[in-house]
C-alpha cells in the first residue's frame, strides 16, 4: 500500500530575532508510522515540532496536518492531534482520576477514568496523585493524556529521558501499541539505540537543517556499504542485558 503523508512540512523556517533556528525544513510523516526526529541539542527539534503542534507560530513555510493548512485550520488540527505536556503542566495535588477527569472536559470528551488508565497499566494508581507516580509511571500517564481525544497523530518529546531500561522498554512497547492501533506517533530522543528498535523513520536534524531521512535500517545498511566498520563487540550480551535479566521485563511497578 502507497504510504500517505499525514504531515507535510515544506521549507519550513523559524527565526528568533536575527537568529534562524530551523532553516528551509522539509519532511514528510507517513500515516501510521513512528516517527523519529533525531539531533543534538539545539539543533531546532523542539522549535519545528511546536510549530506543527501550533503552538509555536513559524516565520514561513508550509505545514499540513491530516489534510488542513496551519494557516487556516488551526482548531481542526488542534483536534486531531494529542502533545504530551510536560509535568510542569499537572496539578500535583489530584489523583490520576481527577486528572483524566479535568482533561476530558477541557477537551469536551466525555471518557472514564479507567478507560484511559488501562491503556497504560494504570489503572492500580487510579487514586495515587501525580507527584507520587515513579518517572515511568508518569510519562505513561502523560501518554494516556494525549489519548484522550483521539488523536491522528501524537507528539512525544523525549518521552524515555531519565527513565530506567525496563521502564524505556515498558514504554517503547506502549508506543507500539498506539500505533499498531492506529495513531501515528512523532518522537524525539536522544537515545539512538531507542531510535533504531522503535521509529519506522528517522529524520536527523542538525543546526536547523534536515540531514537525511530514511528507515534505521536503511541508514545503517549504507554506512556499513562504504566500509564502515565498528569495533567488534565481542560479548554477546551487554551490561542493559545483565540488568534485565537479572530484574525481570514485565510491567512492574517502577
Ligand atoms: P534539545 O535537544 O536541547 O531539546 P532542540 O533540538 O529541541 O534541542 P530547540 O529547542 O528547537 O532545539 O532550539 C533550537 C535553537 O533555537 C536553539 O539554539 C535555541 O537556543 C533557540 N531557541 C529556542 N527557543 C527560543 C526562543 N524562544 N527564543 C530564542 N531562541 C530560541
Amino acid at each position: 500500500m502507497a504510504k500517505q503523508p499525514i504531515i507535510t512540512v515544506k521549507n519550513l523556517v523559524k527565526n528568533y530575532g536575527d537568529f534562524t533556528a530551523v532553516k528551509d525544513v522539509s519532511f514528510e510523516v507517513y500515516e501510521g508510522e513512528i516517527f523519529g526526529l533525531l539531533g543534538p541539542n539545539g539543533a531546532g527539534k523542539t522549535t519545528t515540532l511546536e510549530i506543527i503542534e501550533t503552538l509555536r507560530d513559524k516565520t514561513s513555510g508550509e505545514i499540513m496536518v491530516d489534510g488542513f493548512s496551519i494557516d487556516k485550520d488551526t482548531d481542526s488540527i488542534k483536534k486531531r492531534i494529542g502533545v504530551q505536556l510536560q509535568a510542569a503542566g499537572y496539578y500535583p495535588n489530584l489523583n490520576l482520576s481527577e486528572l483524566i477527569v479535568l482533561f476530558s472536559g477541557l477537551y469536551g470528551i466525555n471518557k472514564t477514568p479507567m478507560e484511559m488508565l488501562e491503556k497504560v497499566a494504570l489503572t492500580e494508581k487510579a487514586k495515587a496523585k501525580y507527584k507520587d507516580l515513579s518517572g515511568g509511571q508518569k510519562q505513561r500517564f502523560s501518554i494516556a493524556t494525549t489519548l484522550i481525544n483521539d488523536p491522528r497523530i501524537i507528539f512525544l518529546d523525549e518521552p524515555t529521558t531519565g527513565l530506567d531500561p525496563q521502564a524505556r522498554r515498558n514504554l517503547w512497547d506502549l508506543i507500539r501499541e498506539i500505533r499498531d492501533n492506529g495513531t501515528t506517533v512523532v518522537i524525539t530522543t536522544h537515545y539512538m539505540d531507542e531510535a533504531e528498535v522503535l521509529c519506522d523513520r528517522v529524520a536527523f536534524i542538525d543546526a536547523g537543517h534536515i540531514i537525511g531521512i530514511d528507515t534505521p535500517d536503511n541508514f545503517i545498511d549504507k554506512l556499513v556499504a562504504t566500509g564502515f566498520d565498528r569495533k567488534k563487540q565481542v560479548k554477546s550480551a551487554n551490561l542493559e542485558d545483565v540488568f534485565i535479566n537479572m530484574t525481570g521485563k514485565e510491567w512492574r511497578e517502577e
